[in-house]
């Protein structure tokens, strides 16, 4: 264990937070262009969202089978079989200290979800970010009943722990994970009613130059969509889930059509028997360890809010780098190449040598680029409509770890003026709970903002990049420890030179 501040600093060149195909790429890369690396992750496994696979103990005999890419993913494993990184999985990392440009301290606590309790710290010269993404929710009246589950976490479900969320489940929101997903759970045995998408596909073709660059996106539809008809799954484009009816769980949605800007049209209403439902619309970048260390932050087309990095996934903070999805939603693909990318420019910038200096770089910026660009068209395309607000009732929980109703979040809005999630969350608890706002903060702030002004505000998702201390939950005894008494994690093998 470090004894002095300096010999504490220098214990890794570089921590990698998060071990999806970003920070497996970046970690990997870095290691082997000579620097010693910790790799740290809240999950048990390597993979990220994308690579989640069973459990060993669920004996699956080929998890590959829910992978199509999985040989990227193997070579990935393999790299990290090879090297000499240190893999501390179930370090859930709480916040980032900077104490100098080449100076930081990654605060975790070891254990599982919902237990986690010692406290570990890791020092580093440089620090990249690969925390991925999380999704995006918007309720509707029934929302919090039994069988609704992320569209996302269903497909966790079914790549983790093999289990399906029904045996009939209907896959609504909008974004092409719906796609992947409603695929999934058909080729698992589940019957796929329908798929139900709030925006078109048509807005894809606004970006020609986009879809003509990365041939292989429109290759992966055209699999899914094939998958799709085989099983006979219809998909319906501009409609939205309006309501779920069931008393102790689900036993069926409303799906209605929406016009461009996603607000119902009355008359359209139909209902679909179900006993599930699978459901997300789009991704959020994953940026709390960031916007507490300031870092720069950029709106992207679909309303989010993530890091603005440069061309060598650079944030505004020096010393730390970003990879992935915290620097906006594009697949696992682009995740890997902005991995590899950063892993060779931290390895530079350590060494004191010029980044820009041939090899890999200028191959892995253009595939970075042409990536880039498509993942903008397709945010651009099911970025959501603001009527969206429409659809919920005064009556439905619009925050469900504190129980506060749309009704609730309106009147504190008309009444009061709480224009803005902070006011409405001080107003009426919405966005204080367990999940700090996660779930709830986008349909908040919109419903702060409805029929404000002109109307032009009305529902459209704005950005939240709020500065939270904490970006897990932390009891406060771990939180005493760590101040006290702070064991660090080192390199376990001799630490190999910066070339
Ligand atoms: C629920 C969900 C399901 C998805 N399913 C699919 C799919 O089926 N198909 C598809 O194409 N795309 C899917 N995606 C999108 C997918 O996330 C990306 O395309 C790809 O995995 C991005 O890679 P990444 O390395 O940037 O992030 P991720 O793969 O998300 O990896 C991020 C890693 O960071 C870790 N992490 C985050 N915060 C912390 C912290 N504070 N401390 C420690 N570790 C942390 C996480 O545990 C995770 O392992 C899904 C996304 C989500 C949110």
């Amino acid at each position: 264990m470090p004894t002095s501040p300096s010999e504490a600093f220098e214990a890794f060149d570089l921590a990698v937070i998060g071990a999806g195909p970003a920070g497996l790429a970046g970690a990997v890369t870095a290691n082997e262009a000579g620097l010693s690396v910790a790799l740290l992750d809240s999950a048990a496994h390597t993979g990220g969202q994308y690579f989640r696979h069973p459990a060993p103990a669920l004996g699956a005999t080929r998890p590959q089978a829910l992978h199509h890419d999985w040989p990227a993913y193997a070579a990935l494993r393999a790299r990290l079989a090879a090297s000499s990184v240190k893999h501390l999985p179930g370090h859930h990392v709480w916040t980032v200290t900077r104490e100098a440009e080449d100076r930081w301290t990654v605060h975790a606590l070891t254990g599982t979800d919902g237990e986690a309790d010692e406290p570990v710290t890791v020092r580093a010269r440089a620090v990249l970010l690969a925390t991925g993404a999380y999704e995006r929710q918007l309720p509707f009246p029934g929302w919090t009943l039994p069988g609704v589950v992320g569209a996302g976490g269903a497909q966790a479900m079914l790549k983790a722990g093999l289990v399906l969320p029904g045996k009939r489940v209907v896959v609504a929101g909008s974004g092409p994970l719906l796609l992947a997903v409603a695929s999934s759970l058909a080729a698992a045995g589940a019957r796929v009613p329908a798929v139900v998408e709030a925006s078109g596909y048509l807005g894809y073709a606004r970006r020609p130059r986009a879809l003509a660059t990365n041939p292989h996106k429109l290759l992966e539809a055209a699999v899914h969509g094939s998958a799709l008809l085989r099983h006979r799954v219809p998909v319906r484009t501009r409609s939205v889930v309006t309501q779920v009816h069931g008393t102790d769980r689900v036993e069926a949605v409303t799906v209605a059509r929406v016009d461009r800007h996603w607000r119902p049209v009355p008359g359209t209403g139909r209902r679909i028997a179900c006993d599930a439902l699978a459901v997300g619309h789009g991704l959020v970048p994953q940026i709390e360890l960031a916007t507490t260390l300031g870092c720069a932050t950029r709106r992207t087309p679909d309303g989010t809010t993530a890091l603005d990095l440069d061309d060598l996934q650079r944030t505004s903070v020096p010393g730390l780098w970003a990879a992935g999805e915290p620097g906006g939603i594009g697949g696992w693909a682009l995740a890997r190449t902005e991995g590899e990318l950063a892993g060779l420019a931290i390895a530079a910038r350590l060494a004191g040598r010029p980044p820009h200096t041939g090899g890999r770089l200028p191959g892995l910026r253009r595939d970075r680029a042409r990536m880039r660009a498509f993942a903008e068209a397709m945010a651009a395309a099911h970025a959501p409509g603001h009527g969206w607000t429409r659809w919920l009732t005064d009556d439905t929980d619009v925050c469900r770890c504190e129980e506060v109703t749309a009704g609730r979040v309106r009147e504190a809005a008309r009444d009061l003026g709480a224009h803005d999630a902070r006011t409405v969350k001080l107003l009426t608890r919405a966005g204080m709970g367990w999940c700090q706002g996660r779930m709830c903060g986008a349909a908040v702030a919109c419903l702060a903002t409805e029929g404000v002004a002109d109307g032009t505000a009305e529902g459209t998702v704005p950005p939240s990049a709020e500065r939270r201390p904490l970006a897990v939950p932390v009891a406060l005894g771990a939180l005493g420890a760590e101040t006290s008494e702070r064991p660090a994690a080192e390199p376990d093998t001799e630490r190999p030179t910066a070339p």
